[in-house]
């Protein structure tokens, strides 16, 4: 049987991250994916991410960030948040002395600089495709793969999406809030240069996001209720082009559309704990948030991040001593419980029908665009930290 202080269950993104940031503090790893990402191609994408400064200097940390191609990298310097009544919040990194607010990039690209990055790694082994078939938890987690192989080590660390099969079958409750929305993204070219700015729209139950990518393209999220969502995946290139145009007052000009829309369900997942002995849960599978905030990704980063800190300062104690876990546990719950009811309540805020509910949230909006210090904290909790 092969012996590991740490396996890492799910080699998306945070997966991979944290497996990486374990292994380049000494710990022999393994990283569990049960399917090879596909390889990113010559087109944009479909599947893109804001990443804030922060998630970003732990990548570079993680060596990850160089092997990203520059040309295909967009950093966002403005961000024009529009409210369904003439409400206007707009954030400025100029104004805010940072150097950018995010950057945008692809998924698969990211995916593939830190899988390049793992498998440079010498204490990083990256089982794929391996997929986990039993786990026998006493005294310390013993993992049976698909193929019959045993691995043992001090802690499993389950980073295997918002559905997590490990979350539950460590018999970890969890909370499943559906939004009946649809994240509904696509890629388009535009006419007019975007001179990095993001644009988001509250349209009163839904709510339109346009991030710049490299060149005049800007890349749509539009998060909307699941029967409208539905019309617009079920649209043609032109037809679609020429809605989501509308929606945004044609801010960039006319549209074409460059890659078919998707639509990804969205949910608020908030497990009842994040550990157990021997177990933590991570990314996705320790929180779901609604995408209008753009964070969950940044989220698991800092998971990935704060992990590999307590790990660190571990002493003799084993990689899955229930005392080291409770503090991660503690570290975490206070970004995570912020950036859950934050992106909770704008969407209630947004979505409420009743009396008055949008002279308040459109004043709110600009009332906070007024409010220098408040829009400085705003960038720095919500964007870079
Ligand atoms: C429409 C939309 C837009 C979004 N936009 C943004 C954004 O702009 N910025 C941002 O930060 N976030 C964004 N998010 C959120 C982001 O996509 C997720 O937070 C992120 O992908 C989670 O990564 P993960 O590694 O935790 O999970 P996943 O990406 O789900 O990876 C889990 C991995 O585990 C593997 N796996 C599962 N079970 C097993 C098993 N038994 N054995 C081995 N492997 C297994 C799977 O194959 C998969 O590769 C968005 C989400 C949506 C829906």
């Amino acid at each position: 049987m092969k012996r590991y202080a740490v396996v890492v269950a799910g080699g998306g993104l945070v997966g991979t991250a944290t497996a990486l940031a374990l292994a380049r503090l000494g710990l022999a790893t393994a990283l569990l994916e049960r399917r090879a990402a596909p390889l990113p191609e010559a087109a944009w994408d479909t599947r893109i991410y804001a990443i804030n400064p922060g998630s970003q200097a732990f990548l570079e940390k993680l060596g990850a960030w160089q092997r990203l191609d520059a040309a295909r990298l967009q950093a966002v310097y403005r961000m024009d948040v529009r409210g369904d009544a003439g409400g206007l919040l707009r954030l400025d990194s100029y104004e805010s002395g940072v150097e950018r607010l995010a950057t945008i990039l692809e998924s698969a690209r990211l995916q593939q600089a830190l899988l390049d990055a793992a498998q440079a790694e010498p204490l990083l082994d990256v089982l794929c495709p391996a997929a986990l078939a039993g786990v026998d938890w006493q005294p310390a987690p013993v993992l049976t793969l698909e193929d019959g192989s045993e691995l043992q080590c001090e802690l499993l660390v389950a980073a295997d999406g918002a559905d997590s099969p490990l979350r539950a079958r460590a018999g970890i409750a969890a909370s499943i809030t559906p939004y009946r929305q649809l994240g509904v993204v696509a890629n388009f070219a535009c006419e007019r240069p975007h001179r990095g700015t993001a644009f988001q729209w509250f349209l009163g139950e839904s709510v339109l996001a346009w991030l710049p990518l490299p060149g005049r393209r800007m890349s749509m999220v539009w998060s909307a209720p699941e029967a409208p969502a539905e019309e617009l995946l079920a649209l043609d290139a032109a037809a679609l082009a020429q809605r989501v145009q509308e929606a945004g007052g044609a801010r960039l000009g006319s549209l074409e559309l460059l890659t078919p829309a998707a639509g990804f369900p969205l949910r608020l997942i908030r497990p009842e704990k994040i550990f157990r002995p021997g177990f933590v849960l991570a990314g996705d599978a320790a929180h779901g948030v609604h995408p209008l905030a753009g964070q969950g990704v940044n989220l698991g980063f800092g998971d990935a991040e704060a992990l590999a800190e307590v790990l660190a300062a571990r002493g003799r104690a084993a990689c899955g001593d229930p005392l080291l876990l409770a503090r991660h546990a503690r570290r975490r719950r206070e970004p995570v419980a912020a950036m859950q009811s934050m992106t909770h309540g704008l969407y209630h805020l947004f979505a409420a029908q009743i009396p008055g509910a949008g002279a308040l949230r459109n004043g709110g909006l600009s009332l906070m665009n007024q409010l220098g210090p408040v829009k400085s904290q705003l960038i720095h909790h919500a964007l870079i930290s």
